[in-house]
């Protein structure tokens, strides 16, 4: 099998299942009760939280384990103080992760603006500057693209929001970002963070919300007040764990991993579009080093997928993780009518090689001429 999906989700370091292992048999403890064993769970939790803070560049801020990027998103929105008339700015470019909550804030009558987006998937920043003033309670803006891997200027985002609209809740979706480019909070001054566990080769079923300190936002499951009394129910301490192996791991290897991942985008842009010019790139320059998005011409991407899964090739066609099969991004991209039906999504891991890479342009080209481009001509 060749992988190239893993925006959607990465094979589990086999390390994490060791944590897995060992918290739910070994140390099973429930991390609230009052004995040694339980104390020294809660501890460990303690100093992975300091970890994540410390490789988030933000050593004072909180941490808040969640089940998922998702349940991390849906706090930030729903969580963050709103006030009566108060406006919300999300971006167009959104995972539904923040995109439903954004709508389903707005049909709870909350007065919510969508940011457009430019082609290549980062927000727009003039339109998003005008959206600003000081009604506005919350902006939500991508750290980076799922859809196409662009990075939006987050730093730039919190410089026009602290002048524009001081009281806004500045939060950013980090789960496409955290480890795969360079992510400093301090520099990016957002209040709200997240970040979800099976991005980077941590289990699915675990993620985390950083928030700011000082910043205060409401509850979205209440019961016996763990996690700061923000996100209540009993800790999923393996997954916890496996999450802080992951990082580690991810951390140690990042620039290595980097440069890797660079190269292989790189090396597959040039080798397809040198097979297939009419191939058309749609991530834009500046996007994270595992992702490239492409419009195949006179095919649909779902065709391509499953042409392509026929030779142990796995690859995307965006919002893998959301039921509804209808992107909205093929009217965003703006593409022409031959390219809208056939955008693909190729997303690599350290785990990828040229050699495979060779093999998917070969392929792809075959099945292009059996039912896309050439087919026409
Ligand atoms: N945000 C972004 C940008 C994502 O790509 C995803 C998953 O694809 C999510 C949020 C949701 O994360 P999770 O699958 O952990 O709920």
């Amino acid at each position: 099998m060749i992988y190239l999906d893993n925006a959607a989700t990465t094979a589990m370091y086999p390390e994490c299942g060791e944590d897995l292992i060992k918290y739910s048999s070994l140390d099973f403890f429930n991390p609230s009760a009052p004995y040694a064993k339980s104390i020294a769970l809660k501890t460990k939790i303690e100093s992975i939280r300091k970890e994540f803070l410390e490789s988030l560049h933000a050593p004072d801020g909180e941490i808040i384990f969640t089940s998922s990027g998702t349940e991390a998103d849906n706090m930030a929105l729903f969580g963050a103080k709103k006030w009566k008339n108060a406006k919300i700015i999300v971006s167009e470019g959104e995972h539904s992760a923040v995109y439903n909550s954004a709508k389903a804030l707005k049909e709870r009558g909350c007065n919510v603006n969508f940011a457009p987006i430019d082609k290549g998937g980062a927000v727009n920043m003039e339109k998003l500057a005008e959206l600003l003033d000081e009604d506005v309670a919350l902006v939500s803006v991508m750290h980076a693209s799922n859809e196409t891997g662009a990075i939006n200027d987050i730093s730039e985002i919190s410089r026009l929001v602290r002048i524009y609209s001081p009281k806004a809740v500045i939060h950013s979706d980090g789960v496409q970002a955290y480890l795969k480019m360079p992510v400093n909070l301090r520099l990016l001054d957002v209040d709200l963070y997240t970040i979800s566990g099976h991005k980077f080769h941590a289990p699915k079923g675990v993620g985390a919300l950083y928030i700011k300190k000082g910043v205060r936002i409401r509850p979205v499951l209440y019961g016996g007040g763990q996690e700061m009394g923000l996100r209540s129910s009993t800790e999923n301490v393996g997954a916890i764990c496996a999450l802080s192996t992951a990082n580690a791991i991810g951390n140690a290897n990042f620039d290595k991993n980097y440069s890797k991942k660079r190269d292989l985008v790189e090396y597959f842009r040039l080798k397809l579009i040198d097979a297939l010019p009419t191939a058309q790139i749609i991530s834009p320059q500046n996007s994270i080093p595992n992702i490239l998005s492409v419009a195949f011409e006179n095919i649909r991407g779902e065709v391509l997928l499953h042409i392509l899964e026929k030779d142990g090739i796995l690859v995307g066609i965006g919002s893998a993780c959301s039921s509804n099969k209808e992107s909205r991004f093929k009217k965003l991209f703006k593409l022409d009518e031959g390219h809208s039906e056939g955008i693909v999504r190729f997303s690599f891991s350290e785990f990828n090689n040229k050699s495979e890479l060779d093999f998917v342009v070969e392929k792809i080209v075959l099945a292009m001429h059996e039912f896309g481009e050439f087919k026409r001509k």
